[in-house]
């Protein structure tokens, strides 16, 4: 379970996240939404340890993440992260790309590395791309190949940022797939998305952000069909 109380972070004098409390159970699928700006991304990060928050905790399992006596290279480990940017190794191909961490992080054998990393490959409908480089791949190949790659680590949790936002339209829906069949497998997930058709489908519970605050959480059908708010109902009525 990844458990956020009171979390505050500041970037010198703006306040970007003004106390969030809320808990992301084991198996859950949960989309964070919100206006650009309203500080979704750093949501995230501050899940992952990649920034510092400024006040409030952050546990993951029974592990405190700003706490000077855990070791957060490996609570790390246990959390996947996808980026808007695909963020490959460029000049591996997309089998490399996969083993690099397991086998240099987690110091796996090459084989037991590879052998996994074919069948995430499978998992993600890219067998056929092993030996290919990411340049030659289409923006979803690479951002499915990147899932791979997060999954190769074996993550307790995914995070997702935007993963379809810097992808052309046809390529958004074979990404948005390869997700939906990993929240079937039980992966607790946390995506931040636009995509609000997805987010009413597949997730369990949908976080509305705005202004740094965490306005709204609730079912996807009660969010998007009776949002309390008249935020959320002004945010609505722009995406949908
Ligand atoms: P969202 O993902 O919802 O669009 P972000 O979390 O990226 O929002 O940003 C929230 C606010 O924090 C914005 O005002 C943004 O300019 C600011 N911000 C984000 N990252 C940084 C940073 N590294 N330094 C300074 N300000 C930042
Ligand atoms: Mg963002």
């Amino acid at each position: 379970m990844i458990k956020v109380e009171n979390l505050q972070k500041k970037f010198g004098e703006n306040e970007v996240l003004s106390g969030i409390t809320t808990e992301i159970n084991k198996g859950e699928v949960v989309a964070i939404v919100g206006p650009s700006g309203s500080g979704k991304s750093t949501l995230l990060r501050c899940m992952n340890q990649l920034e510092e928050l400024t006040s409030g905790t952050i546990w993951i399992d029974d592990q405190q993440l700003n706490d000077s006596r855990t070791n957060v290279m490996e609570l790390r480990q246990k959390i996947g992260m996808v980026f808007q940017h695909f963020h490959l190794f460029p000049h591996k191909t997309v089998l490399e790309n996969l083993i690099y961490a397991p086998m240099k992080v987690k110091g796996v054998s090459k084989e037991e590395a590879e052998s996994k990393a074919h069948q995430l490959l499978e998992q993600v409908g890219l067998s056929l791309k092993a030996d290919e480089y990411p340049k030659r791949l289409s923006g979803g190949q690479k951002q499915r190949v990147a899932i791979a790659r997060a999954l190769a680590m074996e993550p307790e949790y995914m995070l997702f940022d935007e993963p379809t936002s810097a992808l052309d339209p046809e390529m958004v829906k074979e990404v948005l797939d390869v997700m939906k069949l990993l929240g079937t497998t039980g992966m607790t997930m946390v995506i931040v998305t636009h995509e609000m058709a997805f987010a009413r489908e597949a997730a369990d519970r949908v976080l509305f952000l705005d202004e740094g605050n965490l306005v709204e959480e609730n079912s996807p059908s009660e969010f998007f069909n009776e949002p309390k708010t008249e935020r959320a109902k002004a945010f609505l009525d722009k995406v949908l």
